[in-house]
């Protein structure tokens, strides 16, 4: 009897350790920023710590100093999933690679993205092949886990392991096709993240129910904007503070962060203030290092060094 309670008593911290598990989605914004340089918003990426897992959205500029600044390790990043092919979204897949293999990557790294990810990674391998050969010859790191796995994505669920499932869908980037955003599911848990889009019915169609949206925001001052081509070009394949509202209004998540922040003639909180004037639901501009913990309930946390 003894024996039967103790058992009943193992399985039952078992299944609360497992729902705990279950129930918990980690993500950092590793890049809030733009192909604009800036020290304060390195290029886009954002981290998803979930189901004991790393997985990483974009690789833009400055992506492997800021792991290093959370601790972790550049080799735990075995997963690298690419919103597209803009130059600040993949500016330091090289680094990603590379850096992860100096350090001891135990496997090939992995990488997803839209048609013609496959081309650029087999430009890149090229372009790097003496810096690898040299390495594998005098370092024994080991060619296979250097090697990187492609696959040109479709529409659909593009990564399913450990109760974790990514699915990848069509956003409105154009002349940027195709640009995908990503929803993460796990247990009860969902995140959707836009990459770069102007206002996309697919990402509201794919948004039911989801705890956290990571949604790109661009605004430009009205009268910058009237007397600048360039810059409405630019708009015109972006999210504005009114678009990104009727976003937020159709889904109602239990919370969403602004990134790939391009704001111009106008300070970012008058752009938040844009966006919760018009919205009553819980949203936040976006900071490089900000994580947000989606549990039973959500914790938006700034960076700290402490
Ligand atoms: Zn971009
Ligand atoms: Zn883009």
């Amino acid at each position: 009897m003894k024996l039967i309670k103790k058992s009943f008593f193992v399985l039952a911290m078992v299944l609360y350790a497992a729902a705990c598990n279950a129930d918990f989605i980690k993500v950092t914004l590793l890049g809030t920023g733009s192909p604009r340089p800036s020290v304060d918003r390195n290029g886009p990426a954002v981290l998803v710590e979930v189901g004991g897992k790393y997985l990483l959205f974009d690789s833009g500029r400055g992506v492997v100093q800021r792991l290093q600044q959370l601790d972790i390790r550049i080799s735990d990043i075995q997963q690298i999933f690419l919103t597209h092919l803009h130059s600040d979204h993949i500016s330091a897949l090289d680094d990603v690679w590379l850096t992860g293999w100096i350090y001891q990557r135990p496997s090939p790294l992995n990488i997803y993205g839209p048609n013609g990810t496959k081309s650029f990674v087999d430009h890149l391998s090229q372009a790097y092949a003496y810096d690898v050969q040299l390495r594998n010859q005098y370092s024994g790191l080991g060619i296979n886990a250097g090697a990187v796995v492609t696959n040109d994505i479709e529409p659909g669920v593009i990564y399913s392991e450990n109760g974790i499932k990514v699915t990848a869908f069509l956003v409105d980037h154009r002349p940027v096709a195709p640009a995908y955003g990503y929803r993460i599911d796990f247990g009860e848990r969902s995140v959707v993240i836009s990459g770069d889009t102007s206002y996309s019915q697919s990402l509201v169609d794919h948004s039911v129910g989801i705890d956290l949206l990571v949604h790109e925001i661009m605004s430009v001052d009205h009268k910058i904007l009237e007397k600048n081509p360039r810059l409405q070009k630019i708009q015109r394949y972006h999210t504005n503070p009114e678009q990104l509202v009727k976003v937020l209004s159709s889904i109602k998540p239990r919370t969403a962060v602004m990134t790939h922040i391009i704001v111009v003639g106008m300070s970012e909180d008058e752009v938040l203030k844009q966006v919760t004037i018009a919205y009553e639901g819980e949203v936040h501009m976006g900071e490089d290092l900000m994580s947000i913990e989606v549990g039973s309930s959500i914790k938006v946390i700034p960076y700290s060094k402490n």
